[in-house]
């Protein structure tokens, strides 16, 4: 079963896991490139590397974030000399970003860069750049705008949002690669990733909406809410901001006319009724069996939508 997976960090990171645990390389990831940040002459793309890390099984499962047992030698020492210090990148983290950088200089897409990335750590699974063109998402928290990362690290993603942009989109296209997968699939799965900071750059290059919407396959989202709260991060907040309410239902606005289904948390307080099918399952995902049954659960969706 060919599936895309739409995705952000975390949630989404980890489902990818499980997906690819089920399906090996039948999974085309498309993740967010919103965060990307060039900074000390690297390209940070905190999603699509996390998303790597994942599905290479190096991934720090504890703290959710950069590679195990690795070290932070080089930004310590580029901070003694007076580099900002608020972004702190691990030495294999930096590895990636540096390669990026070097091949994207050279006229490399970052497609490419990102597919010798993931085939160089092992992952199976494909990990596919939303887009080649840089689209930059900042948020205005006290009338002032604010890089993502700047938002989120400098200030714990707390100020109250008070609107989002994604620079850049007017000229950013989905690639070649993004668009086939999403023909091609038999599965489209939105992954429990911020609706609007991880989803919402995805869906909003021109193209890959309708691509989606287009398509014969179900779709079908996994609500990041978990017993009517979120795992972590910012996601009320920026919920909030967009005037969506913090729970599913929010979630199923923001996808509207995409959804099949949404695979809902089991200890869902109010699980919607109305606005679309929703199936529930523990959606907790805290270890390799845990992902790997919210993905086979979202397969047995599919199956049974395909019943009728
Ligand atoms: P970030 O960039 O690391 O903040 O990650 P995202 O923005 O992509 O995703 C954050 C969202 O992932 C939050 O809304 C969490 O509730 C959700 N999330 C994290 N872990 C899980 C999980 O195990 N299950 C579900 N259903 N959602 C999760």
């Amino acid at each position: 079963m060919k599936t895309v997976l739409l995705a952000g960090g975390t949630g989404g990171a980890k489902l990818a896991a499980g997906f690819q645990a089920v399906i090996g390389e039948e999974l085309s990831v498309i993740a967010n490139t919103g965060d990307d940040i060039e900074i000390m002459g690297v390209h940070i793309s905190p999603d699509p590397d996390l998303i790597t890390w994942w599905l290479s099984g190096e991934i720090d499962e504890m703290r959710g974030w950069g590679i195990r047992d690795d070290s932070f030698r080089v930004f310590e020492r580029m901070a003694r000399f007076g580099a900002p210090d608020w972004m702190s990148l691990s030495d294999l983290d930096l590895a990636a970003c540096l390669y990026r950088k070097e091949f994207m200089a050279e006229g490399g897409r970052q497609t490419v860069a990102q597919e010798q990335i993931a085939r160089g750590v092992g992952a199976v699974a494909r990990v596919l750049p939303m887009s080649d063109d840089p689209v930059r998402t900042r948020v205005m928290t006290g009338g002032d705008w604010k890089g993502l990362q700047e938002f989120l690290i400098i200030e714990g993603g707390l100020p109250e949002v008070e609107a989002v942009e994604m620079q850049g989109l007017a000229e950013a296209s989905p690639t070649p690669e993004v668009i086939e997968a999403i023909d091609l699939a038999d599965l489209i799965v939105i992954g429990p990733s911020n609706p609007v900071i991880s989803i919402g750059p995805i869906l909003a290059i021109e193209g890959i909406r309708e691509a989606i919407a287009n398509s014969g396959a179900p779709v079908i989202a996994v609500s990041p809410y978990v017993g009517g709260r979120t795992v972590k991060g910012p996601t009320d907040n920026l919920m909030r901001a967009v005037g969506r309410s913090t729970d599913t239902r929010g979630v199923i606005s923001l996808y509207a006319g995409l959804l099949d289904a949404i695979v809902c948390d089991r200890g869902d307080p109010d699980p919607p009724k109305e606005e679309v099918r929703c199936f529930a399952t523990p959606t907790l995902m805290q270890s390799a069996d845990g992902r790997e049954a919210v993905a086979r659960a979202v397969i047995k969706v599919a199956d049974t939508l395909s019943e009728g």
